[in-house]
């Protein structure tokens, strides 16, 4: 199932507080607004910063999907330098 709503947390755009979380359809998603919000740290209104909710978590469930790429190793004299990233 294709997911078509997405998670926008504004944020303050000087003291990073959040301001709200809105939910919105892909097709319109904008990380991008000229629209102030009031934030209740700097008691101002305040330019946002809006970012995807929950695109951590999708990237820790992706690398979860992942076959494990440690093997129990049998010998101890095996070059440890090998270990990939
Ligand atoms: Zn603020």
């Amino acid at each position: 199932m294709p997911i078509t709503e997405v998670n926008i947390i504004s944020s303050c755009g000087k003291c990073g507080t959040e301001i709200e979380t809105v939910t919105v359809k892909k097709d319109n998603m904008m990380l991008f607004t000229k629209e102030h919000a009031w934030c209740s740290k700097c008691q101002a209104d305040r330019p946002q910063v809006r970012d995807v909710a929950g695109r951590k978590d999708s990237i820790e469930q992706e690398r979860k999907s992942y076959p494990k790429a440690v093997p129990a190793v049998p010998f101890s004299d095996q070059p440890s330098g090998s270990a990939k990233g």
